[in-house]
């Protein structure tokens, strides 16, 4: 099969490189472009930035010029791994000319037009793009994952959703990497937990009902549950912790729960995609499990951990989630996505 080209906005961040290693030997896409800011423009890719990934940088990429982010210079399809302070116009950019940008970013999560994908719960919501060129006047497209650890959160509540959830309160343990290079200070956060990450909360709060919601003629109907959400920073290099207390409309017994997590699967894994994790959601059933420096890296960091599940006082049940914020929370959620996209025939 012939691969296609792809390319990385902000190829040199935390996440581009994590996009960098998910696409070396990926068997579909071929990595030919890499971008970022004017900083790193025209200096060799391993110069750019340090290589911050506990692998070895893929030789195949090490000596390749980094290239400015100016739209049509790099293939068609692009991934965006840019700071949110400036993917908003450079994603528009891209798309306006015709690009297809499959973007990790924030900027466009919310637009009603544009899909805010985790395959194995909406697959369905591709179809907003057929709205984007009428709406946006955009010759290409763009699609979006979710903030990091509203992934985990989603997956969780998806694989739940016959029991209808209603109310869910969450609270988070989110590793330094997730506030990408060189992110918080060490002074701040070693030692330290920091209850406070900027529009994080809200983020949880709002995509997770997007994602769960349902697609109809006028766009997405956010689904009904209430969440509140409350997200720390803490001293963990990868792998954000949750702990959900979830209130549902049908309460199930225990192990219709976990029957539901454990074979909880969708598209990704019935077409069997590259990056799709065989099992999507592992329960655990030791005590102290699931842990960010034990578990974070199950399923290739595509799989999302879940343990300790136990009646709760206030909601229904309480339970424990864990993901690899840079991989399931970021590159790997959107390089699925393309893959999804390309299955179907949209790339
Ligand atoms: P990061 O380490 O700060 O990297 C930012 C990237 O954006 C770098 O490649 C940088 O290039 C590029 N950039 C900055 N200003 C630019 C400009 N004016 N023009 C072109 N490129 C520019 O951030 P990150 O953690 O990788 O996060 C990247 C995106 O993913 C963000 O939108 C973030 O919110 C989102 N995200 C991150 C995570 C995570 O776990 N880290 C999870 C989910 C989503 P230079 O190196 O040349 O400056």
């Amino acid at each position: 099969m012939q691969r296609i080209d792809v390319g990385v906005l902000g190829a040199t961040g935390m996440v581009g490189q994590q996009f960098a290693l998910q696409l070396s030997g990926h068997p579909w896409f071929s990595l030919t472009w890499l971008a970022a800011s004017e900083r790193s423009e025209g200096r060799k890719y391993r110069d750019a930035a340090p290589w911050r990934l506990p692998v070895p940088i893929p030789s195949e990429f090490a000596d390749r010029q980094v290239d400015g982010c100016v739209p049509g210079r790099g293939p068609k399809v692009v991934f965006s791994a840019l700071d949110a302070s400036v993917a908003g116009e450079i994603e528009q950019a891209f798309a306006a000319a015709g690009h297809v940008v499959v973007s990790n970013a924030r900027n466009y999560r919310m637009d009603a037009v544009v899909p805010l994908l985790v395959p194995e719960v909406n697959a369905d919501h591709l179809a907003l793009t057929a709205r984007q060129c009428t709406a946006r006047g955009w010759k290409g497209t763009i699609v979006t994952n979710p903030n990091c650890s509203t992934v985990f959160l989603a997956m969780v509540l998806a694989a739940l959703r016959e029991f209808e959830p209603r109310a869910v309160v969450v609270s988070t343990m989110q590793a330094v990497s997730g506030a990408g290079y060189p992110g918080v200070a060490s002074l701040d956060i070693l030692g330290n937990v920091v209850p406070f990450i900027g529009g994080e909360e809200e983020k949880m709060e709002s995509e997770t009902k997007k994602i769960l919601g349902r697609l109809g003629a006028d766009g997405v109907e956010p689904h009904p549950v209430a969440i509140s959400a409350h997200t720390n920073r803490v001293p963990v290099i990868n792998g954000h912790t949750e702990t959900i207390s979830v209130g549902f409309g049908v309460k199930p017994p225990e192990d219709a729960i976990k029957r539901a997590l454990v074979t909880f699967a969708g598209k990704p894994q019935q077409l069997k995609l590259p990056t799709a994790p065989a099992q999507a959601i592992e329960y655990m059933e030791e005590q102290n499990r699931p842990q960010p420096r034990l578990d974070v890296d199950r399923g290739a960091g595509m799989t999302v951990s879940v343990g300790r599940l136990r009646v709760c006082r206030v909601l229904d049940y309480k339970l424990v989630a864990l993901g690899h914020n840079t991989v399931r929370g970021a590159a790997g959620a959107a390089v699925l996505n393309a893959e999804l996209m390309h299955a179907e025939g949209r790339l």
